[in-house]
């Protein structure tokens, strides 16, 4: 259950408050541990954060398959049930835990600090980290990761950013996935990058297609440049 998103139970909202700003605190210490710990070992990990169905597996199968070769990369993945995308992740070579939340709605920093004891995640690589599908909670969260990429699909709308304010506010990056779909659609990028800057003035947005392939150079740029 989650205190922070309110879905815990019947509590009154003072006390819903309260316990929000005691998980959050003692969360955030936690990722402080988390991020020197990673830097200990000089690991980059990026945090995915998206809606269910946005392809952060797919985008995970295919730039892992592209850039293995020069980048050792190992995956956490978390969902509420299932190994699913773990096994799609091991399925290309590469390391991944699996991390199931049961009826929790985002990844904390001890699911984290868990998961990389269990990755073991050699010094120097890069580490994706796969949030819980959901663009509310995980945005809250902070796990001491080094980036925050906000994967959206263009077929959820261009009101998203405006709509949930939060998840888009701290992205160090947003990918517009499933481009090869705009034909069908009435998505226009440039309303989307303006709704984006009212509430990020600095996160680039980046189109690509994680099934064909378009645009991944840029993404691959991005991670090889941090
Ligand atoms: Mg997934």
């Amino acid at each position: 259950m989650c205190a922070t998103c309110g879905c815990s139970g019947p509590l009154t909202h003072e006390h819903t408050v309260l316990i929000e700003q005691d998980v959050l605190a003692r969360n955030d210490e936690l990722a402080r541990d988390n991020r020197a710990w990673l830097a200990g070992r000089r690991i980059l990990a990026v945090n995915l954060m998206s809606s269910p169905g946005s392809g952060k597996t797919t985008l995970l199968e295919r730039t892992i398959r592209d850039l293995s070769a020069t980048m050792a990369i190992a995956v956490v993945e978390g969902d509420q049930e299932t190994e699913f995308d773990a096994e799609r992740i091991r399925a290309t070579g590469c390391r991944a835990v699996q991390v199931n939340t049961g009826a929790g709605c985002h990844l904390d920093a001890t699911m984290l600090a868990t998961a990389l004891r269990a990755l073991d995640p050699p010094p120097r690589s890069t580490v994706f980290i796969e949030n819980v599908g959901n663009l509310v909670c995980p945005a809250l969260f902070d796990l001491g990761e080094s980036r925050r990429v906000v994967v959206m699909s263009v077929t959820e709308g261009v009101d998203k950013p405006l709509k949930y304010p939060h998840m888009f506010r701290t992205a160090d990056l947003v990918l517009a996935n499933k481009v090869d779909l705009l034909p069908y659609l009435d998505f226009p990028l440039a309303t989307f990058q303006a709704h984006l800057s009212r509430v990020n003035a600095h996160a680039p947005v980046l189109p690509l297609s994680a099934t064909r392939g378009d645009g991944t150079s840029a993404w691959y740029d991005w991670l090889r440049a941090l």
